[in-house]
Parts: C-alpha cells; structure tokens; sequence
C-alpha cells in the first residue's frame, strides 16, 4: 500500500488473504448450516462406576459440510462464538437433543440424563432461562434430566448474569457440571455459590494417571477427594483404558467417560450400544 510503513507487506502477503478468504467463506456456510440441515449430533455415554450403569449421555455437535466432509466441533465452534452463530446453533442442539431423549424415553430409556454444552455467549444471554424451559417443555423432559455443562472461564465472563442464571434455571430443577475442570483459572470462593452438581475432570489429567507420584495423577486425586467433600459427582473424562478406569475407581471417583466405553456416535447406534451395554 501506498504510503505505509515498511511493514505492512504482511497484511497483504497471499497466504493470509486466502486464510480470511477461507474464514470469511466458512462463516457463510455456518450461516447456513442449520437450515441446510448440515449439523448433526453424536452422543458419548457416561457410566456410574458404582453401578456400571450407562448414567447418560453427552451431545457433541459436528458438522456435514456439502465441500469438505466431516468437521470437529473445534475447527467451528471457535468462530461460532466470535461471530455469536453459538446462540442460534446452542438453540439448535438443545432442541434436537431435547427431542432426541424425549424419543428414547419413549422407547424406555426413562433414567437417561442429557449432558448439552454451553458456550460463554450463551450464559451471557438474559433468556436463557425461559429457553430452557420452553424446549423441556416442548420436548416433555424433565428438568432433572438435562445437566448443562458449563467452563470456568466461560462464567468467569460476567459472573453476576451467570450466577443469576444458574440460579434460577437451577430452581427449575435443571442439573449442572463444570466442564474441563483443572484447566482454567478457578476462583473457589466464587465456585462454591454456585448451584452445582458435578465436575468433569479434564481428559488431560486422565492422561497421566498410570504415571505413579506424576502431577496429573495427584491433581486428578485431588479433584476427587475435594468434589466428594464438597457432595458433587465427580466424572473423568477421556478414559481410554482399562488401568485408568480401576485407578479412577479406587480413588472414588463416580463417573466415566470417554473411548473405554464408547465413541461419540449418532443417535440410533446410540440405542443398539445401550441394548448390548444391558445385557452384559
Ligand atoms: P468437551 O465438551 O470437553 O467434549 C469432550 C470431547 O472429548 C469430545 O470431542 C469427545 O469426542 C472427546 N473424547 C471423549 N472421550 C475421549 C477419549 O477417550 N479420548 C479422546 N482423545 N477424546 C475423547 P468433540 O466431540 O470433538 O468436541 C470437542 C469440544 O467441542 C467439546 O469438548 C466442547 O467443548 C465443544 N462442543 C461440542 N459440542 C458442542 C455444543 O453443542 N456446544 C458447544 N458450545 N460446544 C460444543
Ligand atoms: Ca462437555
Ligand atoms: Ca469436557
Ligand atoms: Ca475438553
């Protein structure tokens, strides 16, 4: 450009124009994913350790892009919030999934607890709350039966709305957990005023549990023995083999998740899992 500094050739350089190409391009196809019925959901089970029994399931978005296939929920979820699609996508997956429990508890899955993500723009929005109960009601799902996961940083963004919001969908009987929890910065004073039932431990400690006297092992440890001080289930996920399950077992932590039990998978494999997982 004319007249700039000598180094704003690097606004300009070909690689980059392409990459706001590609982003600017992708957001248009966000924009029109849902209702070119392009985004789907997985669920992953979660098993009680205590009674080895499927306890429920989470919803993980994904995305059937008509040019590129398959997308992870990291590679749009991201662009998702800087652009505020997460509020219309959000709407999306909680009714979708809503309407998914009400059919499997139509088919007798009455015990099933729906774990759905939310992202911080979310928990930033006032009608959250009046969201919620018009899709637990369109669907005919219990409050008790929807646990809303949250992160730390994402209440951290305004944590007077959250709060308030927590509070009264909580008073609606909605259940919640702290998602990825060990990886942000945790403020415990405000922590404990919130209206929780559970935390998710971060698969990244998991990972390091078979190293004996290692840091994640004694965080994972501590995560547990503080949780069932404090009354809250307390789930790891990514558990992928065996040794973690009975190291997470021993410690008394009350749930899992991850690849051990089973991959994220769409809806009706989802139901035949369930049958085989009862007749073990
Ligand atoms: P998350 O909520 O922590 O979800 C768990 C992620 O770990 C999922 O990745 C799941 O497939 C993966 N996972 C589960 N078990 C294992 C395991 O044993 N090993 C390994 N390596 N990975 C395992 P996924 O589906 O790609 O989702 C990534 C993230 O995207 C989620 O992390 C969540 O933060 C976000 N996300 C997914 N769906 C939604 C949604 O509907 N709304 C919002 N706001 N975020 C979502
Ligand atoms: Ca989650
Ligand atoms: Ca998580
Ligand atoms: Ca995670």
């Amino acid at each position: 450009a004319k007249g700039a500094g000598r180094n704003d050739y690097r606004f300009f350089s070909p690689e980059m124009d392409a990459r706001a190409h590609d982003k600017l391009r992708l957001e248009n196809d966000l924009r029109r994913a849902i209702e070119r019925h392009e985004l789907l959901l997985h669920y992953q089970p979660q098993m009680d350790l205590l009674t080895g029994k499927v306890r429920g399931v989470e919803a993980l978005v994904r995305w059937l892009h008509p040019r590129l296939g398959l997308i992870a929920p990291n590679d749009f979820i991201p662009l998702a919030e800087e652009t505020g699609l997460i509020l219309e996508i959000g709407d999306w997956v909680l009714n979708t999934a809503c309407q998914q429990l009400r059919r499997w508890r139509e088919q007798g899955q009455t015990d099933l607890v729906l774990a759905v993500n939310l992202s911080a723009r979310q928990l930033q929005r006032p009608g959250l709350d009046l969201g919620v109960a018009r899709t637990l009601a369109a669907s005919g799902v219990p409050a008790h039966c929807l646990e809303l996961e949250i992160t730390e940083s994402s209440v951290m963004q305004d944590p007077e709305q959250a709060l308030a919001l927590l509070r009264r969908l909580h008073q609606m009987g909605v259940l919640f957990a702290i998602d990825d929890f060990g990886t942000g910065y945790t403020n415990f004073a405000y922590l404990k005023q919130l209206p929780l039932q559970a935390l998710k431990i971060d698969r990244s400690f998991i990972q390091g549990l078979s190293q004996a006297g290692g840091d994640d092992a004694a965080i994972a440890e501590a995560i547990i023995a503080m949780s069932r001080k404090m009354n809250l289930r307390v789930i790891a996920e990514g558990v992928e083999t065996e040794e973690q399950r009975l190291r997470l077992q021993s410690l008394g932590c009350d749930g899992i998740q991850g690849y051990l039990l089973a991959r994220p998978m769409p809806a009706e494999a989802l139901m035949a899992w369930l049958a085989g997982h009862a007749a073990h």
